[in-house]
């Protein structure tokens, strides 16, 4: 057989080499499988890593044993030279005989190629490897040494239920193999000889001895150069059984799920930066909870990666009592008023209105939907930016229904947000005031976009080379107004008196409140970072305490502080923004008559740019006692006055409400034609006839009407009681509940149609 072999050429002799190796491989696998029937590739339990590579979080296989799989990019070359060192010499104390019996056989053979080959080192033929094209029938053996060599690194024994070395090296050393000492590769290679004899932490200074006659035979060997060697015999060994790591158990299990096939993940979460989020928030939930509230969850982005750097859940995952093992990053809620800024920057974009501009928060009917204010109190008027710092409700609605609930939604859709898309169909005004499900990351997406100038990115979770697009969601302009509106929040009333003014980091934020107290947000940004915060219960248990600024905003804070948020918010001025002067009263372009006047941003060519029309001229009688028409004016003798253009919707709010504001006078009581044949004409119901009501209190009558051409708006009073405001080809509906009625229907040029009819409830 030998003589045959001597006798063949030179690349016979590869061939041969070749098959030699996939005949013992076959062989190896055959008997590992009849040793360790269950050890196949599917058993290992995943590990999961902070983004410095330090374990994070790792997980029994499902035959209780803590067993990962070695990669081969952890097994380092001296991993690799000790290894081989030692099996080559001592296979036979192995307890697996065959196994190293068939590992000195695949050396041996190894080594052979090698000489054939002339490479010198295995780390050459490993380079070698990572290259196709190179490929020889001897790096094909080497790869198949190194599949053996990974396969013995994931089986061996370390005592207890641990196997293979990654596992030891994690429960022994808090390391991953490719990190380990030559001192600890030592360690780990000749414990699995004897794991019941040699258990690290018990016999330590008998597992030093055998590892030092090791090291010594490595260095008679030159298996390493000797000052390596000679740090390596100083190293103490004070290694025991460590606690299996188990750091932020929703995420370990979020990336577990998300990734099923990968050993090995690398998270995006900043070691530092976790624990000491998780150490503010698990201080600060203590307070809550004597508040009743027991839930908090919180992530940390940072703006320019958007990499997720601290993943809270819940601020106690071992608490079963109330639900702590709930990911609360992941956990569908109700935003509140969260969302607000959104509509507020689509407004911006689509031109309908810039800071300055004044909304109406009155009461309004959206075909049955009539928010309210969180505090049940109406402003009348307000300026945009004033309207999104108070969270006022109606405007916020009013934008929505302005700005189209589906624009709004491709948007949030367009930002990750993945269970308003799923619903869509569903999704009504009220979606802007927390009648929605958001999820805390979607949030701190949002945010992340405002605080990236209007550019989203999705959130990195684990780190890896994936790049996600920007997709420029609102204009760098509607991002600027927008951070310019939140940084001005006020400082919410902290439950801390010692709290000062110093510990408010200069961050842009805003609060959202659900219905029913039940979720409490804060999410905020500055130049670096972007924290959201939740807390509430995950039971779903509502709390009279319970609200966005005085519940999250404090934990908000207090995770910028830590992170460093002390720095003022750059202020770049995007070049496609302007600022202008605007009347105060509108927010539109001064009039003449104009002398309130402030600074407004806006973007040329987009925004408003309409003239102020807060005042507008009347022609009055002499006394003063009435105003005109063109058609009754006086050719001399009377004057014109300036008098507020007050919408006839905010008119009757301050009439119902007693609120005094500067009336015109009455018309003319002569005039003769006042706008004859153009008043609405009411078509749903006739004059002078009696309708039957069946169900008392719950039947309603139709408002439509027809209109002049130059009419857009109607108004309608149900015995003198506004019921609310339409376009003219609209309709509306009112519960009849007298047995008189009189209906009006105004328009928006002031004509007036009123009619009688009677009600008999039957
Ligand atoms: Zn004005
Ligand atoms: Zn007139």
């Amino acid at each position: 057989m030998f003589n045959y072999y001597k006798s063949l050429s030179r690349k016979k002799k590869i061939v041969f080499n070749f098959l030699l190796s996939v005949s013992f491989l076959f062989c190896f696998f055959l008997l590992a499988d009849l040793c360790f029937p269950f050890h196949t590739q599917g058993e290992y339990a995943p590990v999961i890593r902070y983004r410095d590579g330090s374990p994070m979080h790792i997980f029994l296989t499902k035959d209780q044993q803590w067993r990962m799989k070695t990669e081969l990019s952890e097994i380092s070359p001296s991993l690799t030279q000790a290894i081989i060192a030692k099996e080559d010499k001592y296979f036979l104390y192995h307890p697996g005989v065959n196994v190293g019996a068939l590992m000195r056989a695949i050396v041996q053979n190894v080594v052979h190629v090698k000489r054939i080959s002339g490479a010198s080192t295995i780390t050459m033929q490993v380079a070698r490897m990572l290259h196709p094209k190179q490929r020889t029938y001897g790096n094909k053996c080497l790869e198949i040494f190194h599949a053996l060599l990974q396969m013995y690194l994931n089986m061996v024994p370390y005592g207890s239920n641990i196997q293979g070395v990654k596992a030891a090296s994690i429960l022994y050393f808090n390391k991953f193999p490719e990190q380990l000492s030559l001192a600890e590769v030592t360690t780990l290679s000749v414990i699995p000889n004897r794991p019941n004899s040699l258990v690290i932490g018990k016999d330590n200074a008998t597992i030093v001895k055998v590892r030092n006659k090791w090291l010594h035979r490595f260095q008679k060997e030159k298996v390493f150069s000797e000052n390596v060697i000679a740090d390596a015999l100083k190293e103490t060994l004070n290694a025991q059984r460590l606690d299996a790591p188990k750091d932020i158990p929703q995420l370990a299990w979020r990336l577990r799920r998300a990734y099923p096939l990968q050993y090995d993940i690398t998270s995006t979460v900043d070691p530092s930066s976790q624990q000491k989020a998780e150490t503010i928030v698990e201080n600060y939930s203590h307070s809550l909870a004597m508040k009743d509230i027991h839930n908090s969850s919180a992530i940390i982005v940072d703006n320019r990666t958007r990499s997720i750097l601290a993943y809270i859940g819940s601020n106690d995952f071992s608490d079963i009592a109330h639900y702590g093992q709930v990911d609360g990053v992941m956990a569908v809620r109700s935003p509140g008023s969260s969302l607000k800024p959104l509509v507020y920057g689509l407004a911006f974009d689509m031109g309908f209105i810039t800071s300055k501009t004044i909304l109406t928060d009155i009461p309004v009917d959206f075909k049955g939907y009539t928010p309210e204010n969180y505090d049940n109190k109406f402003y009348g008027q307000v300026s945009a930016e004033n309207a999104l710092q108070q969270s006022l409700n109606i405007p916020a609605v009013k934008l929505l229904n302005r700005v189209g609930i589906a624009t709004f939604i491709s948007h949030l859709q367009a930002c990750g947000y993945q269970s308003v898309w799923k619903q869509r169909d569903k999704m009504g005004l009220s979606m802007i005031l927390g009648g929605c499900g958001v999820r805390l990351d979607e949030m701190a997406g949002l945010y992340a976009m405002l605080a990236n100038h209007g550019k989203y990115q999705q959130l990195h979770i684990v780190a890896d080379s994936s790049v996600y697009s920007d997709k420029q969601v609102l204009s760098s302009s509607a991002a600027y107004m927008l951070t310019d509106i939140l940084k001005k929040l006020q400082r919410p009333d902290l439950p801390n008196e010692n709290v000062n003014a110093q510990d408010v980091p200069h961050i842009a934020w805003k609060t959202g409140t659900s219905y029913g107290r039940r979720d409490a947000w804060s999410i905020g940004y500055d130049d670096r970072f972007t924290i959201a915060v939740w807390c509430g219960n995950f039971s779903g248990k509502g709390n009279p305490l319970l609200n966005g600024a005085a519940t999250a905003t404090p934990l908000l804070f207090q995770l910028f502080n830590s992170v460093g948020g002390s720095l003022p918010l750059r202020d770049s001025v995007p070049n496609s923004l302007q600022f202008r002067q605007v009347c105060r009263l509108t927010g539109k372009v001064p009039n003449d008559f104009c002398t309130d006047l402030v600074i407004d941003a806006f973007i040329p060519g987009v925004s408003d740019n309409s003239v102020c029309d807060h005042l507008k001229e009347v022609d009055l009688s002499a006394d003063e006692k009435f105003s005109y028409c063109t058609s009754c004016r006086p050719a001399n003798g009377y004057k014109t006055k300036l008098f507020p253009n007050i919408d006839p919707e905010l008119a009757n709010y301050y009439e119902q409400n007693h609120i005094d504001y500067k009336k015109i006078p009455p018309h003319n009581p002569m005039c003769t034609r006042y706008f004859p044949g153009a008043e609405p004409i009411i078509n749903s119901l006739t004059d002078g006839v009696t309708y039957l009501i069946t169900d008392r209190g719950k039947q309603k009558l139709q408002l439509s009407c027809a209109a002049a051409s130059d009419t857009k708006k109607v108004y309608w009073y149900v015995n003198d009681k506004f019921v609310g405001s339409m376009k003219k080809e609209d309709k509306l509906f009112f519960v009849p509940e007298a047995n008189k009625i009189k209906v009006s229907c105004t328009d928006d040029k002031g004509r007036n149609k009123d009619i009688w009819i009677g009600i008999k409830f039957l």
